[in-house]
């Protein structure tokens, strides 16, 4: 499958250390807008349509029509490896931000998608599976809300 990778400075939520502006956040996303760019960066335009962001998140909500598409997202601090969240914000289907969050409850609210890691990320911190018999639950987003502050 072919990967891409949202690049951005991201500030650490750990360190504090801004990171640079390349694949080495790990931010991959199987969002494919052309074969030959597959690096996407704040003002890319993304040659995609709702279909595609499905198909590679799991969504909280539908995003309302016209509006903006919030996408909750991975990296990993190239300076001490944490895994840390970022915000990624689609208008009018060009790259409106990309930027570093804490997963929180109000975050939560604002999102359509979130990234799939999401599960292992709640595993471990909390116990809690967001994952039964091969399958999301089907009340995923009231059980994710629920350990979040
Ligand atoms: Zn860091």
């Amino acid at each position: 499958m072919i990967v891409s990778y949202f690049v951005a400075p991201l500030i650490c939520p750990n360190c504090g250390k801004v990171s640079p502006e390349d694949t080495s956040t790990n931010m991959q996303t199987h969002i494919v807008t052309d074969f030959n760019i597959n690096i996407l960066r704040v003002g890319d335009k993304l040659n995609i349509g709702i279909e595609e962001i499905e198909d590679s998140y799991i969504k909280i909500k539908a995003p309302e029509p016209n509006s903006s598409i919030v996408i909750l997202e991975t990296w990993d601090c190239p300076y001490d490896s944490t895994e840390n969240w970022a915000k990624i914000v689609i208008e009018d289907w060009s790259i409106k931000e990309i930027v570093a969050v804490e997963l929180s409850k109000p975050l939560l609210e604002q999102a359509h998608f979130i990234s799939d890691f999401i599960v292992e990320w709640i595993k471990s911190r909390t116990g809690t599976s967001l994952f039964m018999e091969g399958a999301l639950i089907s009340n995923f987003s009231e059980v994710l809300r629920g350990q979040l502050k």
